[in-house]
């Protein structure tokens, strides 16, 4: 984990570490006051169950309560934009694989504040291994929690690069560094399994 932490840090991601999902909620909660917020698909933003804290003190659009396509629009033009990753590589690389493209869209042109909100189990060895991690692991369990109609969906076990008109991979979203027009990248990651 320290090896990713510092390339992170080299690769100009402002990284936070906390021992809890709890505790970074706190973090999160308490850091982002009168925004406007948005926040992308994501198991690990609802392990940390921060939605309603957020919502208490700024304009939180997010799909997972408030379903509806304007939801993403307004997530991606917010203020700040929250979601996780589906994997990192030991390069410090962030990588997510999305299906509409909110999540991708939402995570850069990004001008004050993108944060990745990322488990431990998504840290992954070598850039090939971390694309394996979010096409043959992360995907194909994220097709099963949606009930997709993939064949994935029905093992969970790998991608089949299917043609399904429900594929769930359709875009991939590589953070080699911050892109250089926003002004604050952070990850925020927690020494603890959370989402896929
Ligand atoms: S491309 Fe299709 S089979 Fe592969 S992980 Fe995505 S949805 Fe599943």
């Amino acid at each position: 984990m320290e090896h990713i932490i510092e390339n992170l840090r080299k690769n100009g991601f402002d990284v936070k570490v906390f021992d809890t999902k709890e505790q970074a909620a706190d973090y999160l909660a308490g850091s982002i006051h009168g925004k406007t917020v948005g926040m992308g698909g994501s198991m690990t933003l609802g392990a940390l169950d921060v939605y309603d804290r957020l919502a208490a003190d700024n304009t939180v659009y997010w799909h997972q309560v408030q379903p509806g396509e304007d939801v993403c629009l307004n997530a991606c033009n917010a203020q700040v934009y929250l979601t996780s990753a589906n994997a990192v590589s030991q390069e410090g690389f962030i990588l997510n694989i999305d299906g509409r493209g909110n999540r991708l869209a939402g995570s850069v042109m990004k001008k004050e504040r993108v944060i990745f909100v990322i488990g431990r189990n998504k840290l992954s060895g070598p850039f090939p291994e971390a694309l394996d991690r979010a096409r043959n692991v992360a995907a194909p369990l994220n097709a099963r929690r949606l009930s997709k109609k993939t064949p994935c969906a029905v093992g969970a076990d790998k991608c089949y690069d299917c043609a399904s008109p429900e594929r769930l991979c359709n875009a991939l979203l590589v953070l080699w560094k911050r892109p250089w027009w926003c002004d604050s990248m952070e990850v925020v990651l927690i020494r603890q399994d959370l989402g896929y």
